[in-house]
């Protein structure tokens, strides 16, 4: 036989069956394995893109399309069991340092976080998310202020985070 069904041995070692107490299905660990490898494949755009990011420990998200997986109960702790796409929202920045962070909010489960962004993410879509987050309808913003997240709609603060302060 080809698949040995023993739980907790052979090829599912290096991923989990469980996480905090359930049981993943074979699909779910598929994910979780890819999203803990060298590449996965975008929820959204399809492109492959590698784990191995510029300025970020926890690449979970495309640098294309900015979409992401739902990985993480908080940031980088991998414990989610959802799974599902994260559609980015919008821009909110970190204080101190002004560190520039991604809203993502999952399509399933509706939860809301934040993600830095890496060194290689594309700043023209950055700079079109936003513009698209100047769009959101009240309630959108009500439902990320309830979540902790203030966003950020400052041109210039964003473009200064991205290409650094203009020198004229
Ligand atoms: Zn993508
Ligand atoms: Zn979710």
């Amino acid at each position: 036989m080809k698949h040995s069904r023993k739980i907790g041995d052979g090829d599912d070692d290096d991923f989990p069956v469980r996480i905090d107490g359930k049981r993943l299905d074979r699909q779910k660990r598929k994910l979780i394995k890819q999203s803990r490898g060298i590449s996965f494949r975008c929820v959204h755009c399809s492109v492959e893109i590698s784990t191995n990011a510029t300025a970020t420990a926890h690449r979970n998200h495309c640098p294309m399309c900015l979409w992401s997986r739902h990985v993480d109960n908080s940031v980088g702790d991998r414990r989610s069991t959802c799974l599902s796409a994260m559609k980015p929202l919008g821009l909110s920045i970190k204080e101190p340092g002004e560190e520039l962070m991604i809203v993502h909010q999952c399509v399933a489960c509706d939860k809301i976080i934040r993600n830095r962004i890496a060194g290689d993410d594309n700043s023209f879509v950055i700079m079109d998310l936003l513009e698209s987050s100047l769009l959101l309808p009240e309630e959108k913003e009500c439902e990320i202020a309830k979540a902790g997240i203030q966003l950020c709609v400052d041109r210039e603060l964003v473009s200064q985070c991205l290409w650094g302060k203009a020198t004229i």
